[in-house]
């Protein structure tokens, strides 16, 4: 097979019409590139859309995520119960206030955190002692622990995490659900919009998301208090009536800008349409894969967002050479996620082994990220299926 020599195929890619441009040069104009009118819109058009009391635009998703973890209170050795199969920063912003993560592993399906294990591990966290051990990251199990206080579950390439089981194992012990929807913008669960359901939500905008802001994020909770405390530390720990200059905690620096706020408002407005081609993108995958016996394709859910198309191949099939092959073809392809626990920082600061969470890490080796964006046409996408089959060796 020869190499791609039409226009390059793109792992991931943004959809940017002419319109979203525009908006951005004309906000450019006006001169206020911060704290203008923009980001209040698009918060308020954000909160809209998701039926929510409040949205709070902020730098990233991890800024996001972080925000929501100080809004629960999650201080030093304090529990938050996550999964390894994520994006790092689901966990990072846990170690940001020197709490201690309690990975559960996925369930297989949805492949996000199993409900039932979330549920032993909460009890076990409550119950502390020698209960708790067993979930503590192994370099933690002979110091002692602060409480449990959130439960952060992410919502794994667009489709929900069981958040109905989630949240009825947090309100049993008091804690709240952080949702990370940064990979679900378009889901829903039970009628209701990803990251609109726990206590809070975080989004993401990166430039390889449903929606972009190039850089950006965003914090959706219907909590006023959390609210309140989340829009003082993204601009530094000044509360709105306090006077210029006067600080009341240590905050930060995760203001969103006025052209990023912009690009997100023209981008929310055709969200719908992004999502549907993104949709059809997929079921052009789907037609082409189906039936191929040594794959499996993203479990058909009608409430799910199309974030990325992962395919599963068998595990008895070389898949780091399959990525490898296709590349080679002009095909870029990923392994999608390498689960956290695993990561060299993670191994190093908690002494996180293989075959810890073997779920996650049989996802970790299985799954192959195609390109998967509103660009792609018929012909890339034959010539993808095409390459993925000729780098596995099977016809
Ligand atoms: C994209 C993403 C984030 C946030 O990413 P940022 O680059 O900080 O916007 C967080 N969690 C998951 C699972 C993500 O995919």
């Amino acid at each position: 097979m020869q190499r791609w020599t039409g226009v390059p195929i793109r792992l991931s890619s943004p959809d940017v019409s002419t319109d979203d441009a525009r908006l951005v040069c004309t906000t450019l104009s006006s001169m206020d590139l911060s704290g203008g009118p923009m980001v209040e819109r698009f918060e308020r058009e954000w909160a809209a859309r998701l039926s929510s009391r409040h949205a709070v635009a902020v730098s990233s998703g991890t800024a996001a995520l972080h925000l929501a973890t100080i809004a629960a209170g999650v201080g030093e050795r304090d529990l938050v119960i996550t999964s390894p199969f994520s994006f790092v920063a689901s966990a990072n912003v846990i170690l940001y206030e020197r709490a201690l993560p309690v990975f559960v592993d996925i369930d297989p399906e949805t492949l996000a955190i199993d409900p039932g294990q979330a549920a032993e591990a909460a009890d076990a966290a409550v119950a502390g002692g020698a209960a708790v051990r067993p979930w503590l990251p192994p370099s933690e199990r002979d110091r002692p622990v602060g409480s449990l206080k959130a439960l952060l579950p992410i919502h794994v390439f667009g489709r929900t995490a069981d958040l109905s089981r989630l949240i009825q194992t947090a309100a049993r012990h008091d804690v709240p659900v952080i949702e990370d929807a940064c990979e679900a913008v378009g889901a829903s669960h039970g009628g209701r919009p990803a990251g609109s359901i726990g206590r809070a939500g975080a989004f993401g905008f990166y430039p390889n998301k449903q929606m972009t802001t190039g850089e950006g994020g965003m914090l959706v909770t219907d909590d006023d208090d959390w609210a309140v405390v989340s829009r003082s530390l993204r601009n530094q720990g000044r509360d709105n009536q306090s006077e210029w200059l006067a600080f009341n905690r240590l905050g930060y620096n995760y203001r969103l800008d006025e052209l990023s706020a912009a690009l997100g408002l023209a981008q929310l407005r055709r969200l719908d349409e992004l999502l549907a081609r993104r949709a059809v993108v997929a079921e052009m995958y789907r037609e082409r894969l189906a039936g191929v016996d040594w794959l499996r394709l993203p479990a058909p859910a009608a409430d799910a967002s199309w974030f990325v198309y992962v395919v599963r191949v068998s595990g008895d099939l070389d898949r780091d050479g399959i990525i490898a092959g296709l590349d080679r073809l002009g095909v870029p392809a990923r392994a999608y996620f390498p689960p956290i626990h695993l990561q060299p920082f993670y191994r190093e600061r908690f002494g996180y082994r293989e075959g810890m969470f073997p779920l996650a890490e049989a996802a970790g080796r299985e799954v192959i990220a195609l390109p998967f964006h509103n660009h792609l046409d018929e012909a890339q996408i034959d010539f993808i299926c095409a390459a993925l089959k000729v780098a596995a060796g099977r016809h």
